[in-house]
């Protein structure tokens, strides 16, 4: 199948054109072309290949958020502080619970570790009424099956709560849900946007963005592989959901920093077999957040929170960064000793927190319209798991002042099925350019150990018999794919 070229578009006119195919671009299109708004969305390179592919891939449960960072005794004299976490912890619950109810396929169910030990910042009682409270706040909805176990009993029961080194005061253990593939959530929720109407344009770098009567004019220029053009095209309002890009995007800025970027690394290691499918929320010790995440075969572990101000395309993994991350896990598990030579691979990625005044504001997902812009939003601060509140966000944004037009699309969205015999016709149906798009996010193979290095050369025949590829286009295909395979994923 033959792509049009980006002058098809030239001239076109929307209600609205989101910029960002991040899971939060997709969802926000999704409940747009659900609501009846002509809709547009792009993205400068694939659907689902910026931050929402570089997460540590979990569906959590809303503990953290209820967890504020100042000293314990501080809390009843931050009564506001404390409704805002209880209310956004509300909104994560609902989150978990629609995105299960929804997204089954997408999801995999595990068990995790909490150890409680002398000194913790939260004593037992606290977490324990903590877990309670989160999982009555969506009405035990999915439950959280939250027990607090005694360090033997916790270690009788699991091989991973058995290897924490010690004193250990108990373990709490807990049921979470990871996505079993967050790029394919971004695929199926923009194909899901395409069915109810949205046309979606990869590739399209939004290179220019200028007030004209009223309404936007968005320049969009070419980014695929032996192509090139320029469109400019029409729209009431434009939603800038460039995650870590929001206030890069050409046109789309404020001269206000509305993002502010935390890097963070998580790190592939092989633990023991008998810790499959196990894993582990804890405390660093320097009192960041520190995951042990189950991964079919594998483990990963992180991620690592450092405030950057680089644009997000240039950070790499550092070595020092898998260091630190190798030195708690042997401060958790001491027999188990990882070194470099145990790392898999390791990826990082730069979530974009919003800000408000100039500060980073942790909590809330912002959809803000500037006001010497009208008709002009961005996005920022929402997580994978929040992607559909977000979008919901701005789906109400855009009515207010476009008004309504129909109800809010609701409903599961399906799991793919990817049958070999299917791949070609999945590649000619689902916007796939270029071949990393259909090894890395629209086959699982590219979340395989081996990062789908073993399928590629197959895959580049049939990606090739069915976008009409040269057999030079399949080698530089492939090049691209090795390249950006290792750009993505560091091996120390
Ligand atoms: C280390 C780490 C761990 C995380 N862990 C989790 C987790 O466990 N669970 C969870 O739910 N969330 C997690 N997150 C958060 C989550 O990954 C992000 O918040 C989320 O993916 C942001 O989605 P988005 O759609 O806003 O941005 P993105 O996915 O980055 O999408 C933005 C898109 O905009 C496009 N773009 C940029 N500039 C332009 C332009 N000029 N023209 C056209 N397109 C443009 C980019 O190509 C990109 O595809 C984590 C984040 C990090 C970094």
């Amino acid at each position: 199948m033959t792509r049009p070229p980006l002058s098809s578009l030239d001239g076109a006119d929307y209600d609205v054109i989101v910029i960002g195919a991040g899971a939060v671009g997709c969802a926000s299109a999704r409940q747009l072309a659900g609501r009846g708004f002509r809709t547009l969305l792009v993205d400068r390179g694939d659907i689902g290949a910026g931050t929402s592919s570089r997460s540590s891939r979990m569906l959590y449960s809303g503990l953290g958020y209820l967890a504020a960072r100042y000293p314990l005794w501080q809390m009843p004299f931050r009564p506001a502080d404390m409704i805002r976490r209880l209310l956004y912890t509300r909104d994560v619950m609902h989150c978990r619970a629609e995105l299960v109810r929804d997204m089954p396929g997408h999801l995999t169910k595990h068990r995790f570790h909490y150890p409680f030990r002398k000194g913790d910042r939260y004593p037992p009682w606290l977490v324990d009424l903590g877990f309670r409270l989160v999982e009555a706040l969506d009405g035990w909805r999915v439950p959280l099956a939250y027990r607090r176990l005694a360090p033997q009993q916790a270690a009788d029961e699991s091989a991973l709560a058995a290897a924490l080194g010690g004193p250990l005061r108990g373990v709490g253990v807990f049921e979470e849900y990871m996505y079993a593939w967050p790029e394919r959530i971004c695929v199926d929720t923009a194909l899901d946007a395409e069915r109810r109407g949205a046309t979606i344009r990869t590739y399209a770098e939004v290179t220019g963005i200028a007030g004209e009567g009223g309404d936007w004019q968005v320049t969009l220029d070419e980014r695929a592989p032996e192509a090139q053009g320029q469109a400019r095209v029409r729209a009431r309002m434009v939603v800038n959901a460039a995650g870590p890009w929001i206030d890069r995007v050409p046109g789309g800025g404020t001269g206000r920093r509305r993002v502010i970027g935390i890097k963070g690394v998580n790190v592939m290691v092989r633990l023991p077999q008998a810790f499959r499918g196990q894993g582990l929320e804890a405390f660093s010790r320097k009192g960041e957040p520190y995951y042990v995440f189950p991964w079919r075969d594998f483990h990963f572990i992180g991620p690592t929170e450092t405030e950057v101000t680089e644009n997000p395309d240039d950070i790499r993994v550092e070595q020092a960064e898998i260091d630190y991350i190798l030195a708690e896990a042997n401060h958790l598990f001491p027999d188990l000793r990882l070194t470099r030579a145990d790392v898999q691979h390791c990826w990082c990625g730069v979530r974009p927190t919003s800000t408000r005044d100039g500060q980073m504001t942790s909590l809330p997902v912002e959809v803000a319209e500037d006001t010497d812009r009208p008709g002009l939003l961005a996005v920022t601060g929402s997580t994978i798991m929040l992607h559909r509140h977000a979008a919901r966000k701005v789906a109400r944004a855009v009515e207010k002042r476009l008004g309504r037009r129909g109800p809010a699309p609701e409903g599961v969205i399906p799991a793919p099925q990817t049958h070999d015999e299917g791949i070609g016709q999945m590649a000619a149906r689902e916007h796939v350019v270029r071949l990393a798009d259909l090894i890395r996010r629209r086959l699982p193979d590219g979340l395989d150990p081996d990062l789908g290095r073993s399928r590629a050369e197959e895959l580049s025949h049939i990606a090739t018999a069915s976008l009409n590829w040269t057999d030079a286009r399949r080698q530089d295909e492939l090049r691209h794919f090795v390249e950006d395979t290792a750009r993505v994923y560091r091996q120390p």
